[in-house]
């Protein structure tokens, strides 16, 4: 049977009092949009009600729309201010970028998979957000005609932070990645002063891999295997 709207409405809200609320996310800001964007669809129509569990749920081609609560926590971590510039490095089915949309940052985002950008920027296309730029291709590249950043997210771990991506972050910056071995990261704020990069360990956690000229390999290979 088909879940009502009513129905996923009330799932979306107990999603936030229960997940996110009983947690750590206290940032009025993310509650109220995580209140209101329809994550179920950034998701197959067939797993609707799925998209309001507490845990990631599968988008296709091997990747996932992260859990709530880890979506919840990168924002709030990286405080996006009005018109903040972010680049988002692993668009996926565009909900966390939707989020960033609604937190009034322009939000420049880049997926390596071309079927999940379009799938993607279609539905980002139907609610009708202006701030929102995608692009197919290798996000450890950044995306230099548009840097500075304010904020740099990157939503799939790597070994270390990508150089071209610090370099692309502006001075008092501040950047959200998971970085460690393949099966295990820490989630890392980076902060950038007077040129400098400060790094704060925000909790453990686990993503699916950055593959990149400065991430895995294609075949998830490290830098010197
Ligand atoms: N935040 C997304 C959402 O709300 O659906 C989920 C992102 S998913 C955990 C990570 C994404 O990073 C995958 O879609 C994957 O294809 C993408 N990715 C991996 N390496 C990449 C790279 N070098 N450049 C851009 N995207 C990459």
């Amino acid at each position: 049977m088909n879940p009502s709207e009513e129905n996923l409405e009330y799932l979306r809200q107990r999603m936030v009092d229960e997940q996110l609320l009983r947690r750590d996310i206290r940032d009025k800001n993310v509650t109220s949009v995580f209140r209101k964007v329809p994550r179920h669809r950034f998701v197959d129509p067939a797993m609707r009600l799925e998209a309001y569990g507490d845990f990631p749920v599968s988008i296709g081609k091997g990747q996932t729309i992260s859990q709530p609560y880890m979506v919840a926590l990168m924002a709030q971590v990286l405080d996006v201010k009005k018109n903040d510039k972010v680049l988002e490095i692993g668009t996926g089915s565009g909900y966390e970028t939707a989020i960033l949309a609604e937190l009034g940052g322009e939000i420049f985002s880049i997926e390596r998979i071309e079927g999940l950008a379009k799938k993607a920027g279609k539905v980002l296309e139907e609610f009708g957000y202006k701030n929102i730029h995608i692009k197919t291709g290798d996000g450890t590249l950044g995306w230099q005609e548009h840097a500075p950043f304010d904020k740099i997210i990157v939503t799939a771990s790597s070994q270390d932070a990508p150089q071209p991506l610090l370099d692309q972050l502006r001075e008092g910056g501040k950047m959200v990645m998971p970085v460690g071995s393949r099966f295990t990261q820490r989630l890392l704020v980076l902060e950038k002063e007077k040129g400098r990069i400060s790094e704060r360990d925000v909790c453990g956690c686990v993503f699916v891999p950055l593959i990149g000229e400065f991430g895995w390999g294609e075949n998830c290979a490290g830098k010197d295997s």
